[in-house]
């Protein structure tokens, strides 16, 4: 189901032809989840803008468990705009080599960036995006970043990690103003703190490259394309990854089947999603019946002992 509002807020047609039209839903159905659990980096628990600053230039390109003792340290050693302004810049390099955090420029416009704050800002950050993105080696992508977390005043981020989730969730093709159009519009208006966290956090830990839609609990399960057909190729997973089996796809085209119908006995939906289903073979009834046991124990869907047999229907 296409949302009604997509084209009015400048989606052109065809750009994301999976949007649901319960939106609403889908963005809580995520912020709960997040804020069920997620990863405990410490930089998601300050909002102070050049704590937020570190973390973002020192994780670009390096790995986030390096990068939590280095941001730690470099906190302790210059704890504020002011005192990396004043340190020597010498000093701040230094501190970049021997923490392995590569690219020594980064460690320079860093400290330039502190200069300019104290300097031509009076110690305080600026708040949104487009000013942010005048402090030395900030690029739209850290100021968008910095913008969300510390401010709670940015837009919608798009890396790969989101490209990834929204191409396989809402069948978004794989182009760049699309990508862009989509996650604005999904994301919450004036809450990019907490969703580009939790969509960052979607993809990192449940729609990696090899996705663990069941094991990490992905809360998007029921309104997924790539859960329900089975295809979860990406822009940066040309190839279909490889699965433990392919419980995963029956799993995904019960889902579909029973968003088509609004309940299906067992050997009404078993042809729907298997064509070599027999009620008494090897993939028949019981087969059936333990793969909906499963569904429902994750809450995906309902299960009602009818006095004909069982009847499945979505969880509401
Ligand atoms: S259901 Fe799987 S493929 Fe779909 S968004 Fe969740 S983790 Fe990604």
């Amino acid at each position: 189901m296409t949302d009604p509002d997509a084209t009015a807020e400048g989606l052109a047609e065809g750009d994301a032809p999976e949007l649901p039209a319960d939106l609403d839903a889908v963005r809580e159905a995520l912020v709960e989840w997040y804020e069920a659990d997620h990863r405990d980096f410490p930089w998601r628990r300050t909002e102070e803008p050049y704590e937020v600053l570190v973390s973002e230039v020192m994780s670009q390109q390096t790995q986030l468990d390096r990068v939590v003792p280095a941001w730690a340290d470099f906190l302790d050693e210059w704890p504020t705009t002011a005192d990396l302004a004043a340190a020597d810049r010498g000093d701040v390099v230094a501190f970049w080599s021997a923490h392995s955090l590569g690219y020594n420029n980064r460690a320079k416009y860093l400290h330039e960036a502190a200069e300019q704050i104290e300097g031509d800002y009076g110690g305080e950050f600026p708040e949104s995006p487009d000013e942010l993105e005048e402090l030395m080696g900030v690029g739209p992508y850290t100021a968008n970043a910095v913008a969300s977390f510390a401010f709670n005043n940015g837009d919608a981020v798009v890396d790969t990690n989101v490209k990834r989730v929204l191409h396989r969730a809402f069948a978004v093709p794989d182009d760049d103003s699309a990508f862009e159009r989509v996650a604005s519009r999904v994301m919450p208006a004036g809450e990019s703190r907490v969703w580009n966290n939790a969509v960052m956090e979607l993809g990192g830990v449940a729609c990696g490259t090899t996705p663990r839609c069941d094991e990490a609990g992905c809360p998007w399960r029921g309104r997924c394309h790539a859960y329900e057909t089975g295809d979860f190729t990406a822009p940066d997973v040309p190839e279909q990854p490889s699965f433990e089996g392919s419980r995963r796809q029956f799993r995904g085209r019960v889902v579909r089947a029973l968003g088509e119908y609004d309940e299906l006995a067992l050997d009404e939906l078993g042809p729907r999603i298997r064509v070599d289903y027999a009620p008494d073979g090897e993939y028949g009834r019981e087969w059936l019946r333990g793969l909906v046991d499963d569904l429902a124990d994750d809450g995906l869907v309902a299960v009602d002992e009818g006095a004909d047999g069982p009847v499945v229907r979505l969880a509401d």
